[in-house]
């Protein structure tokens, strides 16, 4: 981009590059009107292994599922999978489990997270964005002037509102969330069930790349970054019985024949299935 096409844009500063930072910029970036520069503490790799990683619990973006929900039309969401599959969005078929009936049918993406944030990251400064790893003490940092303007701040702090000096939104609360990433390739089918007033959903998405996310908690208010054995203990006590048997198998395959032995004896044994 030239400084000079840079001057012409109004300057937006966002604060925050998880999906919503990003999101935010990537959508402003794509109007052709804004210069856009996001600050954040937590940024995410171009490398989706890396955002797999998780290293740090103070934000939340790498570690949802995800799935989302959706009434509106198919046509918006089937251009962007057309568009980017390298995104990490998919269609899924959705079974869902509500405690009261629904007045209409939703549809579900399936979004591989990590994945996505790469993805998001990479449009973002292949389009000429600029990116700044920094914590703010205070939301008026962000506005420095940039071409002789006061740029637009946008807040995108999520968690890092509540203590971010001039927001101090001490209506945010972390509510946690524990799962399990497991592989299991053959599952393409995303399954929740959500009872009210529980602390405790379940719900199995597939990511699109083998793996599978099972959950889940919902703790208002808990901010304990060690995963507890309870999650695995509460999916333990879901199973009616541990089972053990054993498959005829057979070397060298089938056995079909005819024995005499006085009378006709047919063998015919060794089931797969
Ligand atoms: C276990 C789990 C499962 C989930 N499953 C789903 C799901 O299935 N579907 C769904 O839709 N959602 C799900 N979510 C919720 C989803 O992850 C969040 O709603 C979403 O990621 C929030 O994105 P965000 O960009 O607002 O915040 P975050 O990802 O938290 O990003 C906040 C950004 O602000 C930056 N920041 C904060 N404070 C400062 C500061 N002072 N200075 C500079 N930068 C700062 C951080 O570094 C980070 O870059 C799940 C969440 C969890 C934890």
């Amino acid at each position: 981009m030239s400084e000079g096409t840079a001057r012409s844009r109004y300057p937006v500063t966002v604060v925050g590059a998880g999906v919503i930072g990003l999101t935010v910029a990537l959508t402003l970036q794509r109007t052709g009107r804004y210069d856009v520069t996001v600050i954040a503490r937590d940024i995410p790799s171009l490398d989706e292994e890396t955002n797999a990683q998780q290293t740090s619990h103070e934000w939340a973006s790498p570690w949802a599922g995800a799935h989302w929900r959706s009434w509106a039309t198919v046509d918006d969401f089937e251009l962007q999978v057309r568009n980017a599959p390298e995104a990490g969005v998919a269609f899924a078929k959705g079974v869902e489990y509500f405690d009261e009936p629904l007045d209409c049918e939703p549809w579900y993406m399936i979004i591989n997270v990590p994945r996505y944030l790469a993805w998001l990251l990479g449009q973002y400064l292949a389009a000429g964005g600029k990116i700044v790893k920094r914590t703010l003490g205070h939301i008026s940092e962000a506005a420095d002037i940039v071409n002789g303007r006061l740029p637009i701040v946008v807040n995108c702090t999520a968690l890092g509102a509540r203590s971010l000096g001039g927001v101090d939104d001490k209506n945010m609360y972390p509510v946690r969330g524990q799962t399990l990433l497991v592989n299991a390739p053959h599952i393409d089918v995303t399954v929740t069930r959500i009872s009210k007033n529980s602390t405790n959903l379940s719900y199995v998405i597939p990511r699109g790349d083998g793996t599978v996310i099972l959950g889940g908690t919902r703790q208002e208010h808990s901010c304990d970054q060690t995963a507890s054995s309870d999650l695995i203990e509460t999916l333990y006590r879901q199973v009616i019985s541990e089972n053990v048997g054993f498959r005829p198998a057979r070397k060298g395959g089938v056995r079909f024949e005819i024995q005499t032995c006085g009378k006709y004896m047919i063998d015919q044994y060794r089931c797969r299935l």
